[in-house]
C-alpha cells in the first residue's frame, strides 16, 4: 500500500486542532517540522491484525487509518521512536481515538477555512519554503508574523491563543506590538524587529540575514552586531 502524503491543509488543521503540540511527548512543536502520526499504525491496513485490533477496540470493520480519527502531529523523533515498538492495542489507544474522534469535526473545519483563506495558505507555504533554503527574506518574515498573529490566531485552541507561533525552527512569532514584533530565535533568545517593510540594512544580520535583535545581539545566530 502506497503510504499517504499530507496536504499543506491536512497538516495545518492536524496541528492547530491539537494545540500544536507533539501527541507524543506532548511539547510544542513547529510546524515545518511536524510528522503526521497514525495512532493505529498505517502498516497494518490490509492486515488481519488490523481486523482484530479493531475488534478489540470494538472500532466499525472499516474504520478509516487515514482519517482525521487517526491522525495526531508529532515531532519526527518521537515517531520514529515509537515505531520501533510493536503496536500492542492497550486501552490508552483506544482513549486517543475517541479523543481525536470528537475533534474530528473542527479538524475538517480548519482544514476548509485554510483552503478559504489565501493569506494562510500561502505563509504556510512560504513557511516550508524558507524551512527547506533555509532563507527568508524580510518582507516575507513580516508578512508570516503578520499572518500568524491575524489569521491563525483565530484558529488556534483556546488554550494557545496567546502561546508563541511555533513556524519553523528559528521562526517563532511570540506577539506583536503596535510597531513591533517580538521574535524567538532557534535557541531561544528572544528578540525585537520593528514593523515596516523599508527597515534600515542594520535590522539584518550581517551573518545569516533577516533576524530578531536582542540588545546587540542576533537572535537566530547569536552573533554580536558589533563583531
Ligand atoms: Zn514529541
Ligand atoms: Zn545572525
Amino acid at each position: 500500500m502506497k503510504k499517504k502524503t499530507f496536504s499543506r491543509a491536512e497538516r495545518y488543521a492536524v496541528w492547530t486542532a491539537h494545540g500544536e503540540r507533539c501527541w507524543l511527548c506532548r511539547k510544542p512543536m513547529n510546524y515545518a517540522e511536524m510528522h503526521i502520526d497514525h495512532i493505529i499504525p498505517e502498516a497494518l491496513v490490509g492486515t488481519e491484525e488490523l481486523k482484530s485490533v479493531l475488534e478489540t477496540f470494538k472500532l466499525p470493520p472499516d474504520f478509516d487509518l487515514n482519517s482525521w480519527s487517526n491522525w495526531m502531529p508529532a515531532h519526527g523523533p518521537c515517531n520514529v521512536d515509537k515505531k520501533e515498538h510493536v503496536f500492542e492495542p492497550a486501552p490508552i489507544i483506544l482513549k486517543y481515538i475517541a479523543a481525536a474522534r470528537v475533534k474530528s469535526n473542527e479538524v475538517q473545519r480548519l482544514h476548509d477555512r485554510f483552503l478559504a483563506n489565501r493569506k494562510l495558505d500561502v505563509a504556510f507555504a512560504q513557511v516550508i519554503q524558507a524551512y527547506e533554503d533555509k532563507n527568508l527574506s524580510s518582507d516575507q518574515l513580516m508578512e508570516l508574523a503578520k499572518v500568524a498573529a491575524h489569521e491563525h490566531t483565530p484558529n488556534r485552541a483556546a488554550d494557545m491563543k496567546d502561546q508563541p507561533v511555533l513556524l519553523a525552527p528559528g521562526i517563532t512569532v511570540l506577539r506583536e506590538n503596535t510597531d513591533q514584533f517580538i521574535l524567538q530565535g532557534p535557541s531561544g533568545m528572544v528578540g525585537v524587529r520593528p514593523k515596516g517593510d523599508r527597515l534600515h540594512s542594520s535590522w539584518d544580520c550581517p551573518s545569516c540575514g533577516v533576524t530578531g535583535w536582542s540588545g546587540a545581539r542576533c537572535i537566530r545566530c547569536g552573533q554580536f552586531s558589533d563583531d
